[in-house]
C-alpha cells in the first residue's frame, strides 16, 4: 500500500493534475492528524534500521515547515471545537478562508518537548487526545512494546497458537519479519486477551510495558500543565485505548463516557470532542458514531481519509483526518494531499464516508 500510495502522490505532484482539480475536491477544511514529534532517531547501531513505527513521528523541522505552508496555501488555523460552526457556515456558503485543526493521538510526551514550542511559534491551536488509563502510566502501548522487544532482542520467543514459538531477530531483515507475522496477529486478538498477552510477551523479554508507558506518556502533572496553555484543549480517546467497534456496547459506552469525565475531573476543563482509538472502520462504525452523539460530544474524530466539506455538518462524529505521517515528510506530499484529489479518487468521488 505505502509504495503505491507514496506513487500515486509523487504522480499526483509531478502532473499538476492535483492542482486543476482541487477548486472541485478540496474541502472547506482538514483536520491533521499526529502523534509524535521527534528529532530524527538515531539508529541504534550502524545498518541498524528497524523502526516499523517511524510513520508515527515527525520532526519539529517537518511539522515547522507544514504549518508556514498550510498557512501560506491560505487555510486559517483553527481550535477544533470551532470545527462545527465553520461546517455550518460553509453550508450557508459562508466561509471565508478554508480552516485546518491539529490534533494529536495518545498524549506522548514529546509533544510537550518538541512540538510545543512549534504550536507556540505558529500560534496554532491544538487539541491532545489523551487515554485516562496511559496518563496513569498503566496502559498498554502495544505497538511501541511489540517494536522495543524485536529491536533489542537477537531471538524472540511467542507463544502464540499458529505461530512460530521463536523468531531470530538479529538482522534488520529478520526484525521486520517478525513484526510483519506479529503486528497483524496482536492488532486483531480479542481487546482483552491483547493487553494480557503483550504484557507476558514483553515480561518474557524483559520489558515491562507498564514501565514503558511512564516514559513515554504525560503523566496527569505534565498534562495539567500543558492543558493550561491557551493554545491547547484537550479530547477524549477512551479509558484504556479501546478499538471500540471490537468490544460490546455497554463497554464502549462506559470508554467513551468515562475517559472524558474522569479527563474533566483531573484537568479541570471541558472535554467535548472525542478521537475513536485506531481509527479505522474496523474500529470505528455506525454504532461508535451513534454512542458519540447520543454521549454528546460535539464531534469524533476517525482515522478514516479525507477533507472536510459541507456535508459533514450532519456527521460531526464521524470526521476524517489528515495524517502528517513519518514516512512522507515532504511538502510536495503535504500539496497533493491539500488538492483533496487522492481522497477523491480513494473514495470515489463521494465526499462522505460515514457508515
Ligand atoms: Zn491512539
Amino acid at each position: 500500500m505505502s509504495v503505491v500510495y507514496r506513487s500515486i502522490l509523487q504522480l499526483l505532484h509531478h502532473s499538476r493534475l492535483a492542482r486543476a482539480t482541487s477548486a472541485a475536491c478540496r474541502g472547506a477544511g482538514v483536520v491533521f492528524m499526529l502523534h509524535r514529534v521527534l528529532p530524527s532517531a538515531t539508529p541504534r547501531c550502524e545498518g541498524c534500521h528497524f523502526a516499523p513505527n517511524a510513520g508515527l513521528a515527525i520532526t519539529p523541522e517537518f511539522l515547522d515547515a507544514a504549518l508556514s505552508f498550510v498557512r501560506q496555501q491560505g487555510y486559517e488555523l483553527i481550535p477544533l471545537d470551532a470545527v462545527p460552526e465553520r461546517l455550518q457556515q460553509a453550508r450557508a456558503g459562508q466561509l471565508q478562508r478554508p480552516f485546518a485543526a491539529i490534533t494529536l493521538d495518545d498524549g506522548y510526551r514529546d509533544n510537550m518537548e518538541y512540538a510545543l514550542p512549534v504550536f507556540r511559534k505558529h500560534e496554532a491551536p491544538f487539541t491532545i487526545f489523551v487515554a485516562p488509563a496511559y496518563a496513569d502510566g498503566e496502559g498498554e502501548l502495544w505497538w511501541d512494546a511489540l517494536e522495543a522487544v524485536i529491536r533489542d532482542n537477537d531471538v524472540v520467543h511467542c507463544d502464540l497458537e499458529g505461530l512460530p514459538d521463536r523468531f531470530h531477530t538479529h538482522t534488520d531483515a529478520g526484525k521486520q519479519a517478525a513484526w510483519d507475522i506479529l503486528y497483524p496477529a496482536i492488532r486483531y486478538m480479542d481487546e482483552y486477551e491483547q493487553r494480557a498477552f503483550i504484557i507476558r510477551f514483553a515480561a518474557r523479554h524483559g520489558l515491562d510495558v507498564h514501565a514503558q508507558c511512564r516514559e513515554l506518556i504525560m503523566d496527569w502533572n505534565e498534562l495539567r500543565e500543558l492543558s493550561a496553555d491557551p493554545l491547547c484543549s484537550i479530547g477524549a480517546h477512551t479509558m484504556h485505548h479501546r478499538a471500540l467497534a471490537r468490544i460490546d456496547e455497554e463497554d464502549a459506552r462506559a470508554e467513551m463516557q468515562q475517559s472524558r469525565e474522569r479527563l474533566e475531573q483531573e484537568l479541570g476543563c471541558t472535554v467535548n470532542t472525542l478521537a475513536y482509538p485506531y481509527g479505522d472502520p474496523a474500529s470505528a462504525g455506525a454504532r461508535e458514531f451513534a454512542l458519540a452523539r447520543e454521549l454528546g460530544f460535539s464531534l469524533a474524530l476517525t482515522t478514516r481519509k479525507g477533507h472536510l466539506y459541507a456535508e459533514h455538518a450532519d456527521h460531526l462524529t464521524a470526521l476524517p483526518r489528515l495524517s502528517l505521517n513519518g514516512f512522507y515528510q515532504d511538502i510536495r506530499h503535504l500539496d497533493v494531499l491539500l488538492s483533496g484529489l487522492p481522497f477523491m479518487l480513494y473514495n470515489r468521488f463521494r465526499k462522505l464516508d460515514v457508515a
